[in-house]
């Protein structure tokens, strides 16, 4: 016969090979994330990235798809203490998506922040409590001080904490994704990845490359502005779209 790749081939099935290549990649980081209750408090997931990825918007997506389909107890800790419009927008999200919602006053020490904020979720029974964080990458000593203190305290509530590490990349920055992925590795043991902005334009090929470069899990994808926007990541799906497919 004449193979795959025949003089007969059409377009078609030229995307489908190229498909079907990209979606092997992918596969190997596609993971649900499953926000499961591990003890006797919350699941805390520690939420990173560089301001503006649209951190805060998938915060309030998750929290809305936890409560209002999943009927999970969330609440969110606005962790970015020194940013007020942070802080706002986080409220805003809170209150969109039934979430409960914890702060401190402006410029107050995150990881107390994110202390109180688990011993109010855990008093409250909550299911999930999501921990906002600073993501000011021009200083990242400090960042990395700010983080890793958050993290030690949370450890002084439970050994297990946070029980998951997520980063969010805006797939419209390209190589400065990977960059993030770098240097917020070096800080913290980031256990997934949200990708943000997918919706419009075709920049998806930044996700092949981030699962190429470092195989972390891909949980979910960000493809709007709207609360109903997140999706989890499908690999075979993702694949077929990237290549003009679907
Ligand atoms: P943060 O600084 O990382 O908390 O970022 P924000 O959540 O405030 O988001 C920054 C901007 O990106 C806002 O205008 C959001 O509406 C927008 N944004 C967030 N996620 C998405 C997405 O998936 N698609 C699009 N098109 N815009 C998004």
């Amino acid at each position: 016969g004449e193979g795959r790749f025949g003089k007969d081939i059409s377009e078609d099935e030229v995307k489908q090979a190229l498909a079907d290549g990209i979606a092997a990649i992918l596969t190997t980081v596609e993971q649900g994330m499953k926000f499961e209750k591990a003890d006797a408090g919350p699941f805390v997931v520690l939420v990173c990235g560089v301001n503006g990825v649209g951190k805060t918007t998938t915060i309030g997506k998750i929290a809305h798809e936890l409560h209002r389909k999943g009927g999970r107890k969330v609440m969110l800790a606005a962790g970015d203490t020194f940013r007020a419009a942070a802080v706002e927008q986080l409220e805003i999200w809170a209150q969109r998506s039934g979430a409960g919602f914890v702060k401190k006053d402006f410029g107050s020490d995150a990881a107390a922040l994110a202390y109180e904020a688990y011993e109010k979720a855990k008093a409250e029974n909550a299911d999930v409590l999501l921990v906002d964080t600073a993501g000011r990458l021009h200083n990242k000593a400090n960042l990395m001080a700010e983080l890793q203190k958050i993290i030690r305290v949370l450890k002084k509530q439970n050994e297990n904490l946070p029980h998951a590490v997520l980063l969010v990349l805006d797939a419209t920055t390209g190589q400065n994704a990977h960059e993030q992925v770098r240097i917020f590795r070096e800080i913290v043991n980031v256990t997934g990845l949200v990708v943000t902005k997918l919706d419009g334009s075709a920049k998806g090929g930044v996700v092949v490359g981030l699962a190429d470069s470092f195989g972390v899990p891909i949980h979910m994808i960000g493809v709007g502005e709207q609360i109903e926007d997140l999706q989890p990541f499908r690999a075979r799906e993702f694949a077929q779209s990237l290549v003009g497919l679907v």
